[in-house]
């Protein structure tokens, strides 16, 4: 049993240390309106707070870059 939160959150994994890290939507809706490019790179990607080196990745992508290509489509051809 895992506790569950009303807040959507995504799960990002480190590929370093393998720590994980629960982020909410919130915040990577909050990286896609500061840092939109990064969306042709996929999903945001965070340095990792307990190694400090390894990056963060979520362990399931396609949500993510889904709404990040929808994004893109709107904006290109507007
Ligand atoms: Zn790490």
């Amino acid at each position: 049993m895992q506790n569950q939160t009303l807040q959507n959150t995504v799960s990002y994994v480190c590929a370093k240390c393998g720590a994980k890290e629960e982020i909410p939507e919130d915040v990577l809706e909050y990286f896609d309106e500061i840092n939109p490019e990064m969306l042709f790179f996929g999903s945001h990607q965070f340095t990792c707070e307990k190694c400090g080196t390894g990056i963060m990745k979520p362990e399931k992508e396609s949500e993510i870059i889904i709404k990040g290509y929808g994004l893109y489509d709107g904006l290109e051809r507007s």
